[in-house]
């Protein structure tokens, strides 16, 4: 085998994992513990009313072993049956990546699907919702990482709930809960989940998730087969004594305390705010070098990460090559077809004012090495 090399340090600026902080890195070094023994309750007993508070729910947060991906096919799973009709909103990726484990599950997807760079347009999705109820419900992605837009959530569910009671509404918060506004039960939403490695400042690999009164009755009546995903017996094992069905990533759990932690102290809203800052100063810089965004109204543009389009004759890969072999510093490629086209910034979790000059600084560096003329 080849000599293991350290781990560089680097300024990483894709959107996810993020940035970890020293002190969460050192707490995940604790020693081991028993997952069915009273230090690891302890844990979930502060973790999860903790949780509850960025979701905005009073609904219990339950989480999972997972990526955000686990996120999409659980909230699939317990809620809906095989044959269900459900209505996607598409506007990248993400979006698309839901609607299709939907299908593999049996589910009958209607999509509503808008240009990648485009936000999911109130007006378009209500009249599209009338042309195709009934529905079980609509699911949507509140901040698309593949295009760097945010959909107004808040907005949309209103329009669902006013147009289906009933209709589940199920919300893709993979990269925007905790680092963007997202309230769940103001808001009505049904089924919301995300991954630890966006905006909680801890690595890849605890998925939550959390389910309205709605959602929970749809699903028990739910036959989707299912084992792992069951919110039923990951909600039992919580209830009866701050634990999981399966083995937990205990050492991510002392990540996630640590993290929280510190998120209650700098406050939900100054965490809101930094973001906002961090999009408006990575979009300013990107218009003031004459570059394009992806995100055509700069109204639904993301404050978590940025996608910009690569500019005429300069190759994403290059640009990225030349950023991460001469400063240390990664930003992400597009995705799908528009891999090559595009790059992203990330700004969420943990990250300075400095990281982000520095990324935003290099950029502009390179791509005139590059012979991009604004
Ligand atoms: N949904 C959104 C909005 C995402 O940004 C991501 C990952 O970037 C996912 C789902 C899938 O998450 P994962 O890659 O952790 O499985």
């Amino acid at each position: 085998v080849e000599a293991r090399t350290p781990v560089p340090r680097q300024n990483l600026r894709v959107p996810g994992p993020t940035p970890v902080p020293p002190d969460v890195l050192e707490a995940q070094a604790a020693p081991m513990i028993n997952h069915r023994g009273p230090e690891f309750s302890a844990i979930m007993k502060r973790v999860t009313p903790r949780l509850e508070y960025f979701f905005q729910t009073r609904s219990r947060v339950l989480t999972y072993p997972a990526s955000g991906t686990g996120g999409q096919e659980c909230a699939v799973v317990n809620v809906f049956s095989p044959g269900d009709h459900v209505v996607s909103i598409i506007i990248g990726n993400f979006g698309t990546r839901l609607a299709k484990i939907a299908e593999a599950y049996g589910v009958k997807v209607s999509r509503i699907e808008f240009a990648w760079g485009e936000f999911a347009d109130p007006a378009v999705v209500e009249a599209r919702l009338k042309e195709l109820a009934p529905y079980k419900g609509v699911m949507m992605t509140h901040n698309e990482t593949s295009t760097g837009v945010t959909n107004d959530i808040q907005t949309l569910a209103a329009l669902v709930r006013r147009l289906s009671p009933d209709a589940l509404i199920v919300v893709d918060a993979v990269s925007s809960l905790s680092s963007l506004p997202l309230e769940m039960d103001p808001w009505d939403l049904d089924v919301v989940f995300t991954g630890s490695q966006k905006g909680w400042m801890i690595p890849p690999g605890i998925m939550m998730i959390a389910a309205s009164e709605r959602a929970w009755q749809a699903h028990k009546t739910s036959k989707m087969p299912r084992f792992y995903w069951d919110w039923s017996s990951t909600l039992k094992q919580l209830e009866s004594s701050w634990q999981h069905p399966t083995t937990p990533p205990v050492s991510l759990f002392y990540a996630l305390d640590v993290a929280l932690d510190k998120m209650l102290d700098e406050g939900r809203e100054a965490i809101f705010a930094r973001h906002v800052r961090a999009g408006e100063y990575v979009r300013g810089r990107a218009q003031a070098m004459g570059l394009e965004l992806l995100a055509k109204d700069a109204r639904y543009a993301s404050n978590t990460v940025t996608a910009i389009r690569a500019p005429e004759g300069i190759e994403t890969k290059a640009l990225l090559k030349k950023l991460h072999d001469q400063d240390q510093i990664v930003l992400a490629d597009g995705q799908d077809h528009m891999k090559g086209k595009m790059f992203r910034i990330g700004h969420l979790g943990y990250f300075t004012d400095a990281d982000l000059q520095q990324a935003m600084d290099a950029v502009e560096r390179h791509l005139k090495e590059l012979g991009y003329r604004a």
